[in-house]
């Protein structure tokens, strides 16, 4: 099989030959049929963050399949069925975290496409109990994104605690923040997206953004403020700047929630006006399987719309580097088309 592989940091991604991978026990193999391109694969393929993979590795964490072959002990997947493998590849099921629906916390979780192989391939290994199995109706290239960027974005939304009647900023429109408007949009929020090309700011209004604001031609905090300020602010843009930005919009109350991950990001919050304004900043990492199953249900029923464009796993390389120039209009999807 091929797989596009991180043999070092920085380096192009080289397309290997690979023997099939066998499924362990408790594991299954998929062939698969799409996996999406997250910006966490770039920030994995540099090397960017403090906990790093171990080269060579395949990235690769929106990896949708159909499964091919049952490793001992799994009964509750059949061959043939469609599944999806998220970033949380495997968790304890026993720690505090685990047993309190907060497994994306669990100290011991294996990351898909970081601490194991990934999707980047025609053939991936999973741990059956994190394969989310896809309803019908959602095809493969639709559900690649939804496993990272629709189940982070949608968790987000559920840690900022959106109500209707609030004011929800969402800055950065790509793979993650197309999603983010339009589940702020399902929570009846009024949505103020912010990014920095003409492109993402047209696609937020046609997901139903109430309010664009173009962060290189205005100050995002005084925007926000003139509408009274942010109740949330979800951090999706891959940029210091843009977090302090939005940050200075928040109401009094208000919640940021941290989700982008610059290489050593950081940001200044101010303690006089976080004391005295009563606001909160929160850390978001991608959601559980319950998350991902109510954002394949939400998609099923025709609530969310996904915006990609498909191309070949041999196209990585080119890939990436569009994305990071921000020419790519939500998400790039590889089509492995294993399921034609
Ligand atoms: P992306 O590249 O598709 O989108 C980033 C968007 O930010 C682009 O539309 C870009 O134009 C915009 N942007 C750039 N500078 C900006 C600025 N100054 N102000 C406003 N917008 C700006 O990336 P993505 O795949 O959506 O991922 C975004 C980030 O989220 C990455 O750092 C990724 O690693 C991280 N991520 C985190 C989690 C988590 O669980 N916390 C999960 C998935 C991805
Ligand atoms: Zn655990
Ligand atoms: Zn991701």
């Amino acid at each position: 099989m091929k797989a596009a592989v991180v043999r070092a940091f920085g380096e192009p991604l080289v397309i290997e030959d690979r023997p099939d991978p066998e499924p362990g026990p408790g594991q299954v193999r998929i062939r698969v049929e799409a996996c999406g391109l997250c910006h966490t694969d770039i920030h994995a393929a540099h090397g960017d963050w403090p906990v790093k993979p171990t080269p060579p590795f395949v990235p690769g964490h929106e990896g949708v399949g159909l499964v091919e072959k049952l490793g001992d002990g799994v009964t509750h997947l059949a061959v043939g069925q469609r599944v999806a493998v998220p970033w949380l590849g495997k968790a304890c099921g026993r720690c505090e975290h685990c047993l309190s629906g907060w497994e994306t916390l669990c100290e011991q979780q294996i990351n898909t496409g970081y601490g194991c192989d990934g999707g980047y391939a025609e053939k991936m290994l999973a741990w059956a109990d994190f394969a989310q199995p896809v309803p019908k109706g959602v095809t493969a290239i639709d559900a690649a994104p939804l496993t990272c960027a629709g189940v982070t974005t949608y968790k987000a939304l559920k840690v900022a605690d959106v109500k209707p009647t609030q004011l929800v900023a969402i800055s950065g429109i790509g793979g993650l923040g197309h999603l983010a408007v339009q589940y702020a949009k399902i929570a009846g929020a009024t949505v103020a997206a912010v990014d920095v090309t003409d492109e993402k700011l047209e696609l937020a209004a046609e997901l139903g953004a109430d309010l664009v604001i173009d962060a290189r031609k205005h100050d995002v905090g005084e925007v926000l403020k003139r509408h009274g300020g942010a109740h949330a602010a979800i951090a999706l843009a891959v940029n210091e700047a843009a977090f302090a930005a939005v940050n200075s919009g928040l109401r009094r109350g208000g919640k940021l929630v941290m989700v982008a991950l610059p290489a050593h990001g950081t940001i200044q919050v101010p303690i006089f006006d976080t004391v005295l304004n009563g606001t909160s900043v929160i850390g978001s990492i991608v959601g559980t399987r319950q998350d991902l199953a109510e954002v394949f249900h939400l998609h099923a029923a025709g609530r969310t719309q996904v915006i990609c464009e498909t191309r070949p796993l041999g196209s990585a390389n080119e890939s990436i580097d569009d994305v990071l120039r921000g020419q790519v209009k939500a998400r790039i999807v590889f089509d492995l088309g294993a399921g034609r």
